[in-house]
């Protein structure tokens, strides 16, 4: 059982004890990074009737949660709360019927509670027409309703849609956040001697079973190709040309960049629990080096999302010469 992101949860509770929170949400993060049990947890919040604020030991601020005993509460456990509409894809595909049948949803007064809220996981799955009848609820949103929306491509989503929430990006943690996290899965599961849980967990961050690499042949094998090109420069100082036309050609880039970083560094944390096998070490790498990269690459993904004119080229210009000044200063 993955951990609930405690940084958003905060930010979160925050807003919603200010009543600053946006009624328009989206929460993005790869399968496995813990987003829909944020998503659970704000939704279950929004809908109960007395929530409650805890502060844990050693930390400052409240997180908000619902006290699961209200009438609210109880049926929403029950899957019988009639004011929160959960919009669920059939035939791998968010309609435009869907996205109305939220509209008429929001329409109506609320039964029970004063909110109304919907869930639309997947977000990314929403037909072209879907997400332009889901614009016009953004554009006009009913009072008192809260949509939470989420994906792990944001890509895929309309820019407009995009501009209009707000969004919550749960990056997948590393370091000493992961080996915690490994510690208190230890905790509840058994480690066998073959370290079989710590591949377990490692599956769960890599079950990304939504990503265009993994289901389009195509895309995939333009993957293997950017990995390849992006360790040759990383390791070797070769194929900056390669990889720079990639980074500006395909729109997966920047992810794919922040992916196999983190993955590279995921591998050095995990694998130094049992052996030193994992590439930093092989390559002889400082992982401090390797963080530096992770946040270059965080940084210029962030720059590319926030500015739908940002010019990939420069984008991508830069971050292989702050990646090049990091792996190789004297250069
Ligand atoms: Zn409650």
């Amino acid at each position: 059982m993955l951990q609930i992101c405690r940084e958003k949860q905060v930010q979160l509770s925050r807003q919603y004890q200010d009543n600053t929170l946006a009624h328009a949400v989206i929460i993005q993060g790869i399968e496995g990074s813990g987003q829909n049990a944020l998503a659970k947890w704000l939704i279950e919040l929004l809908i109960c009737q007395s929530p409650l604020s805890l502060t844990h030991p050693h930390e400052s601020e409240a997180v908000s949660e619902a006290c699961g005993q209200c009438k609210a509460c109880l049926l929403n456990k029950a899957d019988n709360y009639p004011d929160h509409l959960l919009l669920l894809a059939d035939n791998k595909m968010l309609g435009v019927d869907d996205i109305r049948r939220g509209n008429a949803f929001l329409e109506k007064t609320a039964q029970l509670g004063t909110v109304k809220t919907i869930l639309i996981p997947q977000a990314q799955i929403m037909t072209v027409a879907a997400a332009n009848a889901l614009l016009k609820t953004l554009e006009e949103p009913t009072e008192n309703s809260y949509i939470v929306l989420i994906t792990d491509d944001l890509d895929s989503l309309l820019p407009t849609i995009v501009s209009r929430c707000a969004l919550y990006v749960i990056r997948p943690v590393i370091g000493d956040a992961l080996l915690s996290q490994l510690d208190v899965s230890n905790s509840d599961d058994a480690l066998d001697s073959t370290g079989s849980m710590v591949s377990n967990t490692i599956t769960n961050y890599v079950n990304l079973s939504q990503l265009p690499e993994l289901t389009d042949k195509a895309v995939y094998e333009e993957f293997q190709a950017f990995n390849k090109s992006y360790l040759d420069y990383l390791f070797n100082g070769q194929s900056e040309d390669n990889l720079l036309s990639q980074i500006v050609a395909s729109k997966h880039s920047l992810r794919w960049l922040e992916k196999i970083t983190c993955n590279i560094l995921r591998e050095y944390y995990l694998d130094n629990a049992i052996e030193q096998s994992s590439l930093i070490v092989q390559q002889q790498m400082s992982v401090h080096v390797f963080n530096q990269i992770y946040q270059a690459i965080i940084t210029s993904n962030k720059l590319i999302k926030s500015y739908q004119q940002a010019n990939r080229q420069f984008v991508g210009e830069q971050l292989l010469m702050t990646i090049n000044n990091i792996v190789r200063p004297s250069i």
